[in-house]
């Protein structure tokens, strides 16, 4: 594409017509400003639409989802201190759900009780497409890191301080 065209571009809302901005491109449609969030909205139902919910999502899907909720909380709001980036690149386990979609993502936290080992949870988020709000469905240990005190005993890790010394 050449330069001038690039300018000259004009939002492809209907009945709009404005300059189109850099940056508020949404699936190789241009918008201006105000129809950059509606535009990036019917882009991410459409591909929730075309989305069979079983198979793992495209990387367009979630690419528009991420900045769809992106937009959602702005200022780097959303819950848990999740981003963009974690659910474009580590989240898993996506699934249809019927008030909208669900994925999993692990996180590592500091176990303070701990003084200090990491604790890796799974996460399951739920996002409501009427909603429009990321909420916490459900976490899970995974593995706790103890400094190898003892590494093989399969208990949840809340009961797990107790048996140290056993
Ligand atoms: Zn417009």
């Amino acid at each position: 594409m050449e330069k001038g065209q690039m300018n000259e571009r004009h939002c492809e809302w209907a009945g709009c017509g404005r300059q189109a901005g850099r940056g508020w491109d949404v699936d190789e449609k241009s918008y201006c400003g105000p129809h950059y969030f509606p535009g990036l909205e019917r882009a991410f139902l459409e591909e929730y639409a075309r989305w069979n919910g079983e198979s793992e999502p495209t990387d367009k899907f979630k690419n528009l989802f991420g900045r769809y909720a992106e937009r959602l909380y702005p200022a780097g709001g959303m819950p848990d201190k999740l981003s963009r980036g974690r659910i474009e690149m580590r989240a898993t386990a996506w699934k249809k759900v019927p008030s909208g979609l669900e994925f999993s993502v692990e996180r590592h936290l500091t176990a303070y009780r701990w003084s200090g080992p990491v604790r890796t949870v799974n996460q399951e988020w739920r996002f409501g497409l009427q909603t429009k709000d990321l909420s916490l469905v459900r976490e899970q240990e995974v593995i706790t890191r103890k400094l190898g005190i003892f590494t093989s005993m399969a208990t949840p890790s809340s009961h797990a301080r107790s048996r140290v010394g056993l």
